[in-house]
């Protein structure tokens, strides 16, 4: 039994040519790679492989030689394109043999539905000498657990998810935990508006983008530029942590993860002040939500040539006691087309709702882009704003809610 080595590093490896053809969506390595990540297992590469046995055996090799930890998804099958048993064996140097328990086990499964045995199924009762299998309560292909000479593990699962999720959650996961794998992690998302990702990369600076703990990481999405902050807490006892401690030199570092991520994201929320509208998974409809609660307000809201972007990003809440899109060209939106006028349908909007608080958002092209204007009216406050927003149409509409969606929890917050 080799020594085994910290686990820290993993590649994952999916296998099957309807992979690389395009027939098939890889699911498999996205849900492995977050898992791994939130047990602090550093995911450096996933690769999608056809059947075919030098690809795969020379993927096996390199993973191998890189990484603590390599999974691999697809394959199994009993069928001649299925190569993943012989693609490991032959990356790791060893000699399938029949595993007798398996292989009764496997017959059984046949015997017990009065079927024959199909003898090219007896590849799904194979073992390498330094392999243990893991069970499939919900297939034919058992897994392999496989414990490497140089310390590491393969983890080889099969391809179809709803066999794949049960094994990796009650086999694989289980035991590589219990073999000590991961290191804990602490990561904050800062979630920020009016501000575009490549500005927020400006400001935080390349040095801090770079840095390797934390790890400081931008994230275009739908509704918000994220930033993640987020680091591990590797033991400064092993070669491993010095190469994953990179920018601080190897040697231990004082206080823990989170005590560093929260040092970080405090500095990262004083630079981008003004934009940091929520943490995590902090949606608008919760922010704009929770500010509205504190205060025991409710919203009224009107869209002018949007198409009801800002309501539909808020969704169907309590609080949205009223809302309506006037179209752009309509004799209502000509006759409204000042700050005034957006004012005036805010306020009317209060009344039908009624509602103590109202936002009024108009989208109009400008160039190949659109000029948004918002009102917030408040019981005792008004506040108008304009703004660009980047790309017309569709993309356009959705960026100007965000921009009102951001104005209207900044003044709610401000009153
Ligand atoms: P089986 O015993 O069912 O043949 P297997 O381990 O050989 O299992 P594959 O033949 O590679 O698995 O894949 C079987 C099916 O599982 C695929 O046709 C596909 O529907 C699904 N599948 C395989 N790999 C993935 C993946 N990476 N992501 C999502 N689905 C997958
Ligand atoms: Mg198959």
């Amino acid at each position: 039994m080799p020594v085994p080595r910290p686990i820290l590093t993993a590649e994952l490896l999916s296998i099957g040519s309807e992979l690389t053809v395009g027939e098939t969506r890889d699911t498999n390595a996205g849900e492995l790679a977050r898992s791994l990540t939130g047990i602090g297992v550093a995911v450096g590469r996933i690769q999608a492989l056809p059947d075919d046995f030098d690809t795969v055996r020379d993927a096996f090799a390199g993973a191998v030689g890189r990484a603590d930890l390599v999974v691999s998804t697809g394959g199994l099958g009993p069928t001649p394109d299925d190569l993943t048993r012989e693609a490991i064996a032959a990356a790791v140097d060893e000699v399938p043999v029949v595993d007798r328990e398996l292989e009764t086990w496997l017959r059984a499964l046949w015997s017990r539905r009065g079927v024959p045995f199909p003898e090219m199924n007896v590849k799904q009762a194979w073992l390498l000498p330094s392999a243990t299998a893991l069970p499939n309560p919900n297939g034919t292909a058992p897994g392999w657990w496989v414990d490497r000479a140089d310390g590491g593990v393969i983890v080889a699962l099969p391809g179809p998810p709803r066999e794949m999720r049960p094994m990796w959650a009650d086999h694989a996961l289980p035991r590589l935990v219990a073999r000590g794998a991961g290191a804990p992690v602490a990561s904050r998302t800062l979630r920020l508006a009016g501000i575009g990702e490549s500005q927020v990369a400006d400001l935080l600076g390349e040095a801090l983008l770079r840095a390797s703990d934390p790890v400081v990481a931008t994230y275009a999405r739908q509704d918000a530029v994220d930033v993640r902050i987020s680091s591990r807490d590797v033991k400064p006892d092993t070669g491993a942590a010095s190469a994953a401690a990179g920018a601080v030199g190897g040697s231990a570092r004082a206080g823990g993860a989170a005590e560093r991520v929260a040092t970080m994201t405090d500095r990262i929320a004083a630079i981008l002040a003004g934009h940091v509208w929520g943490e995590g998974e902090t949606t608008w409809a919760d922010a704009i939500g929770a500010a509205l609660a504190g205060r025991g307000q409710s919203l009224a809201v009107v869209e002018v040539g949007t198409a009801a972007a800002l309501t539909v990003l808020l969704g169907d809440q309590p609080w949205v006691r009223f809302a309506e899109a006037i179209a752009a060209d309509s004799p209502t939106a000509r006759e409204h087309g000042t700050a005034d006028g957006l004012e005036s349908l805010a306020r009317r909007a209060m009344e039908l709702g009624p509602a103590e608080l109202g936002v009024g958002v108009r989208a109009r092209a400008r160039g190949a882009d659109t000029a948004v204007s918002i009102v917030v009216v408040g019981p005792d406050w008004v506040q108008r704003e304009r703004r660009m927003a980047f790309l017309g149409g569709a993309n356009g509409r959705t960026r100007s809610a965000l921009a009102a969606a951001h104005v209207l929890l900044t003044a709610i917050r401000a009153h």
